[in-house]
């Protein structure tokens, strides 16, 4: 497998002493009330290997959360809790993919998908998605879905890297035709409570059909803003679930304890409240960084969801790709994002940048000049 582009860009941050707009995490947002429950909860214990599925208190608070939040109907049995989204993704994928068997997933696409689909010995159909809005068009639908019909489709909503968020139409379309296919779901919304949009957010497993055919995987860390702690978790139908945590006994078998309790208190507790105040913050630096690149140049595409928006090279005046500027504008500007080329299977050169605006203001301003100046170094 290859080094991930996060890697990549990271290690070319630290090499050159750059402001890190690349990989996503931020560096404000979590309560700090949630950190001191952690940290008693470690004190206390208990600290040994808790149940494989996750505390039953965590369990039990995920399908209080998602009741209340997106009025999905899930039984405890109905949730894992794992090693962050990823490993969720990971044993989804390794649970219902068989040789053989067709994946559709749409591309950009979230790096993890692919290596994990052709390590399940599956067949990935990448669809491709374009900007600016990245939506799911009739054509893209029909060969997602084409013969051979897939044993699975991966939907990203809040979307990694292109930051739409699809509405309840699109995701009833795609259930439609999850059902008529006899397909399942694998539903990665990792971003639902980093939203921009005034509408509820519209969850896959809440569309009729879904409830038997679609594993929805969520984020602690990413609901939290607490990137590096790793707690997250797949829910849906306790058959499927099932399926999906006996791959897990595999992968990381268990998951630290505390940090599950904790985020439990939160979930019950006060989690709403500051969902909300830490997407009040994102959602500023989101107008800073855009406003400023604007003021630079950039062509700024928008912004629903996530913790990024993108620029378009080419319609700024940009005349090399996303890599080619990306490398140019760590090593002689310092400043570090992601090319969005990876993202796609034949890793075209497309001229879209992803930056992470979940960084204080001060840090997102000068941002916003270093890259200007790579702008003009590189223009047309
Ligand atoms: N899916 C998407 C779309 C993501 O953006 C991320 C994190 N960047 C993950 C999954 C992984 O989440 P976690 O850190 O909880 O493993």
């Amino acid at each position: 497998m290859a080094v991930s582009i996060f890697e990549v860009m990271s290690g070319l941050a630290r090499q050159h002493g750059a402001i890190n707009l690349g990989q996503g995490f931020p560096d404000f947002g979590w309560p700090d009330a949630l950190l001191a429950r952690a940290a008693d909860a470690i004190v206390s214990g208990p600290n040994q290997y808790p149940p494989m599925r996750g505390l039953q208190p965590l369990r039990e608070a995920v399908a209080r959360w998602y009741a209340r939040r997106q009025g999905l109907g899930l039984a405890p049995e109905g949730v894992l809790i794992t090693n962050g989204a990823s490993e969720a993704l990971a044993a989804a994928i390794l649970a219902l993919v068989r040789p053989g068997d067709t994946v559709s997933y749409f591309a950009p696409a979230y790096d993890l998908y692919r290596p994990m689909i052709l390590r399940a010995g599956g067949i990935p159909r990448a669809v491709r998605l374009c900007a600016p809005d990245w939506a799911l068009s009739d054509a893209s639908l029909a060969q997602a879905f084409a013969d051979p019909a897939p044993r699975l489709v991966i939907v990203n909503s809040p979307h990694n890297p292109a930051a739409v968020v699809w509405g309840k139409a699109t995701l009833a379309r795609l259930a439609a035709a999850c059902a008529a296919a006899g397909a399942y779901a694998l539903s990665d919304e990792v971003w639902e409570e980093v939203t921009f949009t005034d509408a509820r957010f519209p969850s896959l497993l809440a569309q009729p059909g879904m409830a038997e055919r679609c594993v929805k995987v969520g984020s602690g860390g990413k609901m939290f803003a607490l990137t590096g702690w790793k707690v997250g978790w797949a829910v849906g139908a306790p058959e499927l679930i099932d399926e999906v945590a006996a791959v897990k006994q595999y992968l990381g078998f268990t998951t630290p304890p505390a940090t599950q309790a904790a985020l439990a208190w939160a979930l019950d507790g006060e989690g709403k409240r500051w969902v909300a105040d830490a997407a009040a913050g994102f959602r500023s630096g989101h107008d800073v960084l855009s406003e400023a690149l604007a003021a630079e140049g950039f062509a700024v595409l928008p912004s629903e969801g996530t913790y990024f928006l993108s620029v378009d090279l080419a319609a700024s005046g940009v005349c090399e790709p996303d890599r080619a500027f990306a490398r140019r504008a760590v090593a002689e500007h310092g400043v570090a994002a992601i090319p969005v080329s990876p993202f796609y299977p034949d890793n075209p050169d497309e001229t879209v940048l992803r930056l992470c605006f979940a960084k204080s203001a001060d840090t997102l301003t000068e941002a916003a000049r270093r890259l200007g100046a790579a702008l003009r170094a590189g223009s047309r």
